[in-house]
């Protein structure tokens, strides 16, 4: 029986080296604009993520004067100067190239906790759901409190706490969220904390901007140690993703995830022959 157990743990060992795949996934950097007839943060552009099967479509959230949650990078949309000082009404108004709209939070979260039919290369069709990555925008303190207290509320209604994970430059909101929403990833995107002072903090992921990941790559190793997530934004460069999967962070943030894609694919066939040949 022991000699049983030995053989095949070596075989399960032997089957995780021979098959083992880059982790690194791709998140759609405010969904998948970057395509014909899209536009950035729209429904469209969270469509478009999970037809390309990517890991997550990242969105921006910021609040109207009278208190709505709509999905734009701000502060600017459309003709409107500041979003965060129009009404909703105003901001409903904006219509993109495409002919789409500025989405509620609600909208945006209900399709994609709904997920998509996708048609797949062979003909059939599969239902694909991605990870939604938000991002609260900066705002004054209460206002930022505001936002998650109605985000988390969203979340809970919805129980979309395994589905969602909040993002921002704001220590306060990611403070904020890690208190309102219990059991979901938050990760700051700043750049100014270590992965040991956020993860004291409640803080559970790092979501950094490249250059600062690429001066700083025992982050990646120290955050993992010690259970957090990591991200890296927002990678255009090919050279650069390589280095980012190479390094293994666990999400590029991309405006390119067909090149993210390609660039997994290519790690993946190369640690798939190195391991053929060590075989030999
Ligand atoms: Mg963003």
């Amino acid at each position: 029986m022991k000699k049983y157990i030995m053989i095949m743990s070596v075989l399960l060992a032997f089957g995780n080296t021979l098959f083992a795949q880059v982790k690194t996934q791709i998140i759609a950097h405010r969904g998948y604009w970057n395509t014909e007839g899209s536009a950035e943060n729209t429904i469209s552009s969270l469509e478009n993520a999970h037809k390309a099967e990517l890991y997550g479509s990242e969105f921006d959230i910021n609040m109207t004067s009278d208190g709505v949650l709509v999905v734009c990078h701000g502060p600017a949309v459309g003709n409107i100067p500041d979003v965060q000082k129009a009404s909703f009404s105003e901001v409903m108004k904006v219509k993109f190239e495409n002919g789409e709209g500025v989405p509620t939070l609600e909208e945006y979260l209900k399709a994609g906790k709904k997920g998509f039919k996708v048609k797949m290369a062979d003909g059939s069709t599969k239902h694909v759901k991605v990870k939604l990555v938000a991002e609260v925008k900066s705002a004054a303190p209460e206002v930022e409190e505001e936002v998650i207290v109605k985000l988390a509320a969203l979340v809970k209604k919805m129980k979309l706490q395994e589905q969602i994970s909040v993002i921002s430059f704001s220590y306060n909101a990611c403070l904020l969220a890690a208190k309102y929403m219990p059991g979901v990833s938050v990760q700051y995107l700043m750049g100014d904390k270590t992965p040991e002072e956020l993860m004291a903090a409640g803080i559970n992921g790092i979501d950094y901007h490249y250059s600062l990941m690429l001066l700083n790559p025992d982050y990646v190793e120290r955050a993992h140690k010690l259970g957090m997530t990591v991200n890296v934004w927002t990678v255009s460069d090919k050279a650069q993703m390589d280095a980012f999967v190479k390094l293994g962070v666990d999400y590029i943030t991309t405006d390119y995830p067909a090149l993210a894609k390609e660039v997994i694919e290519e790690n993946n066939k190369a640690q798939f022959g190195a391991k053929q040949l060590r075989l030999r």
